[in-house]
């Protein structure tokens, strides 16, 4: 238990409402992820997940960042091919959810 309950990203009137323990703003990958772990190899801190040597790869439509792992250091955005990480409060409308999503994969699989 590291606190990932309170971290949902959820969406208001204003924007993205950072419910996230600490001042961790943590990257988002969203669905056009290919899962070719370009990223994975750019990222210092082994944040990103399900690695393909890892259980549930095969399963996952994209790969997805822990939010109490990652450090905001932005080095896997330029390094992904179809655009697919953005900062937590850059997230396009209609992309919010995806705020949620990485998280929860996480809290589901207690990493
Ligand atoms: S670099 Fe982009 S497309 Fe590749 S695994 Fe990471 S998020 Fe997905
Ligand atoms: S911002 Fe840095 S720490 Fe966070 S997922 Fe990207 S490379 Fe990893």
């Amino acid at each position: 238990m590291s606190g990932t309950a309170s971290w949902t990203g959820v969406r208001n009137g204003m924007g993205i409402a950072r419910a996230v323990s600490g001042n961790n703003m943590a990257y988002v990958i969203t669905d056009t992820c290919t899962k070719d772990e370009l990223c994975v190899e750019a990222c210092p801190v082994d944040c990103i997940h399900p690695k393909k040597d890892e259980p549930g790869f095969e399963e996952v439509l994209q790969l997805y960042v822990n939010p109490e792992d990652c450090i905001d250091c932005g080095a896997c955005v330029p390094v992904c091919p179809t655009n697919s990480i953005f900062i937590l409060e850059e997230l396009p409308p209609g992309l919010e959810h995806f705020a949620a999503k990485n998280a929860n994969f996480f809290a589901g699989a207690k990493h």
